[in-house]
């Protein structure tokens, strides 16, 4: 008899990029304590379904520029698959699949019925205006009729995208089906069918979070001094929750550098400029520092809500802080991860921290199939108690067993994912 590797040929994949191969080596770190049959865990590593387009765009000047665009769905194991566009220079097939499959995991340590996808276009969102957004997503929404669909894969704004970004989504999407499908993307403006508290979700998320961390590490959030990375959806919003928490924060940055002053920043005038001109870029209070010395600065919590791949084998010996709280997706690297396991500085990983946006987005979905809105407080309410129970869970995990919350949380979502697949088995 053949043996499985003559069968089949798994290795120079199109998604098999350094951002993949990471998200795989963090499932490979999990799956000894997750209990997997390893067939399962085999079909785990590869996504279910990965899209590439590419959208002719007009441009404002009339010419016209082809963009390509990704759509990768890693599992539909336990329903629809769930996961935000992003628009940015660095997009690609492969970053997509490692981000659909944090999706999926995400999801399911969530306890919400939704596999992971994840998709985007390479463009330059800074150098584009409103009409050409607006042409690029409608076309980009396009394309991607034959795999989407409100029972199929919701999308959900990511970086560079927004509210608007998902009206324009669920307006295309609508115009096709000839009535208004609410349902088919989450993150959407209130009067269309969003929810209330889905904006804040994921920066308040991640606050809720850290403080569920403090508890149990018997700290007082109040009393430490934290530095955020990142002042957009998430970074913004987190820092916003942290001062009304009572805690400090010492510094952030956005694409224009960081702001650093010892004494803590002025976060609600802040939010305000950054709002209003798009970026920190002219702040003139406190001291400018660079987006490496950010990152070096002592401080109690440091919150990574910018981008992957932050945090690596080259700079994670300098951090000075004492929790590292990820906000956005694959903030560390493996090798950063390893060094900081080394230093015992305890990471809040991504699949768990920055879940409220999806959370949200799941009451989103819900209220929208059953025509029933709930109020702010229901919400907050609901986030909370997931993100508590989700959290109590991958810290009993990895007290049990003594891995990493990386790897528990990591436990956590695989584990369901294997016996929802286990159950269901293989078809034909
Ligand atoms: N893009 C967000 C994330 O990475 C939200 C996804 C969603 O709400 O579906 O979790």
């Amino acid at each position: 008899m053949a043996s499985v590797e003559e069968v089949g040929l798994h290795d120079h994949l199109e998604w098999d990029t350094p951002l993949y191969r990471t998200a795989i080596a963090q499932f490979d770190q999990a799956i000894p304590y997750a209990n997997v049959p390893v067939d399962i865990a085999e079909r785990l590593r590869y996504p279910e379904r990965a899209f590439i387009v590419s959208c002719p765009v007009r441009l404002d000047d009339g010419r016209r520029v082809v963009f390509p665009g990704y759509r990768v769905q890693h599992s539909s194991v336990l329903g629809p698959t769930k996961g935000g566009v992003r628009f940015d220079q660095e997009v690609t097939l492969g970053e997509c699949a490692a981000l659909a499959v944090w999706m999926t995991w995400k999801c399911a340590l969530l306890r919400l019925p939704y596999g992971g996808a994840k998709g985007g276009v390479r463009c330059n969102p800074r150098a584009m205006s409103q009409g050409e957004l607006e042409r690029l997503t409608r076309r980009f929404t396009s394309e991607l009729l034959p795999i989407i669909g409100p029972q199929v894969d919701i999308a959900a704004p990511d970086m560079a995208t927004n509210a608007q970004t998902m009206a324009w989504m669920m307006d295309t999407y609508s115009m096709q089906r000839g009535f208004a499908v609410p349902e088919i993307v989450t993150g959407k403006p209130i009067s269309i069918g969003g929810s209330v508290f889905r904006h804040e979700a994921t920066g308040a998320g991640v606050v809720m979070v850290i403080a569920r961390a403090c508890e149990r590490l018997e700290w007082k959030l109040a009393e430490q001094r934290c530095v955020v990375q990142g002042f957009g959806n998430v970074g913004g919003i987190a820092a916003q929750e942290l001062v009304e928490r009572g805690a400090t924060v010492l510094a952030v940055s956005d694409v224009s550098g960081g702001v650093y002053d010892p004494a803590g920043l002025d976060i609600p005038t802040m939010s305000a400029f950054a709002k209003a001109n798009g970026s920190l870029e002219g702040w003139a209070t406190g001291q400018r520092i660079s987006n490496e010395e950010l990152l070096e600065l002592e401080c109690d919590i440091l919150v990574l809500a910018a981008r992957e791949d932050q945090i690596t084998g080259e700079n994670a010996s300098r951090l000075r802080c004492r929790l590292i709280a990820e906000g956005a997706n694959g903030p560390t690297s493996l090798a950063g991860d390893a060094i900081l396991r080394e230093r015992a500085i305890p990471i809040l990983p991504d699949i768990l921290t920055n879940a409220g946006g999806v959370t949200v987005s799941y009451f989103e979905w819900v209220q929208d199939l059953g025509r029933l809105f709930w109020n702010r407080d229901e919400i907050r309410a609901k986030l909370a108690e997931k993100l508590n129970d989700a959290f109590d869970r991958v810290w009993e995990i990895a007290g049990e067993r003594e891995v990493t919350l990386r790897t528990a949380a990591l436990v956590a979502g695989i584990r369901d994912v294997s016996e929802a697949l286990t159950a269901r088995g293989l078809y034909p």
